[in-house]
Formats: C-alpha cells, structure tokens, sequence
C-alpha cells in the first residue's frame, strides 16, 4: 500500500520544496495556465510549485552543471509535481485516443505524482527558451529522443535542435535523472520502480 499526502498539505510538509527556492531554475507551470494540451487551468487554486527534497537536490545539482557549462543559462521548469487528481483529469481527456501512450494510467500513476519528476527545458542567457525542435507536449513522434537521428536525417528536426536536447540530458543526467524515450522534456529522478515503492503519492 503506497504512501498518500494530499496535494494541499504538500506546502507545510518538510519532504517537499517549493521550486522558486532552487537556485539557477525558472518555472513556468504550463498546466497552471490555459497553454497546455487540455486548454484549460488544471492547478488553480493548488499550488503545483514544489518538488519532493531529494528531486529538488537533484534539480540544483543539475542547474549547477549547466550553470558551470553554459554560463548565464538556466533550466526552465514547465511541470513538475502534478497530483493523482489533476492526472486522473489528463487522462479523461487523452483516453481512447492515440495520444493516451503519452500518459500513465492512473491506476498506475505518474512519477510526477510523487513529486519525483519533471518537465524541463533550457533558457539562455538572455532568457530565451531554447529551440527543442518542438514545443513541449507536443505529442508526435518528432518529440521522442529514440527517434532523433531518424529525424535529423529527415529534415524534421535540425542538428541545433539535437544539441539543444543533448546540452538538457547531459545537465539532467548530471543531476541524477533519467529520460525517456517519447518526451524530450521528461525526466524521472532515479529509478521509476522505486520511486513507486518508496515516496508517498499526493492526491
Ligand atoms: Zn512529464
């Protein structure tokens, strides 16, 4: 039996730091606001700007690589914990559509739910976003990593976009993270199963 907190106790509990405390990144909850796949604010009124503490370790530890490596440039935080409720809602709208391969089921639940994953891109110096190739939640096949050199040769993506999503995993990866194959912007802090063994899930 997993562990459960409710997303609005998230903010008085210890285990848990808000993201505007993680020096080097910016947040831009895309789902907190309407410019998201479902169209709508998913989050308000809950607060969503928080990580568990050892997901948000990692996310220093992985700003400070990319801090030290591209000086000036920062990592852009667009979804980070994201409670069983609101997933449960995502799901209603992908479901049955091809697109649900995109998002775990909610009985199973999403590493997000646990406050141990995030959705990250990487602004420059000047704080513009970098060109990834495609936007994030763009849910086709230009938006997988697996498939990258098959969409460089194409022309689908460019080699800038290749070494924008190279410079984001490397400085993920310093931090801890893990990748996927079907989103550039997801990232899993350590391992999924154990994740889902340890952490409490927040509702
Ligand atoms: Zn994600």
């Amino acid at each position: 039996m997993t562990a459960t907190i409710p997303a609005e106790s998230v903010a008085g509990n210890a285990d848990y730091r808000r993201l505007s405390t993680i020096q080097g990144v910016r947040v831009d909850l895309r789902y907190a606001t309407p410019d998201n796949f479902a169209g709508r604010d998913l989050y308000s009124p809950l607060d969503c700007g928080f990580l568990h503490r050892d997901a948000a370790e990692a996310l220093a530890r992985s700003a400070r690589w990319l801090a030290l490596e591209r000086p000036g440039s920062t990592l852009l935080v667009l979804d980070a914990m994201r409670p069983q409720r609101v997933q449960e809602q995502l799901w209603a709208v992908l479901a049955g559509t091809e697109l649900e391969r995109y998002l775990a089921p909610p009985a199973r639940g999403s590493i997000h739910s646990f406050g141990m994953a995030v959705d990250v891109s990487v602004c420059d110096a000047a704080g513009r976003e970098l060109d990834m190739g495609t936007p994030f939640d763009c849910l086709d096949e230009r938006s997988h990593p697996a498939f990258e050199e098959r969409l460089l040769a194409s022309g689908a993506i460019t080699r800038e976009h290749v070494a924008n999503r190279h410079l984001l995993r490397a400085a993920m990866g310093a931090g801890g993270w893990q990748g996927i194959s079907t989103e550039w912007w997801h990232f899993d802090c350590g391992d999924r199963v154990a994740v889902r063994a340890t952490y409490a899930r927040i509702l």
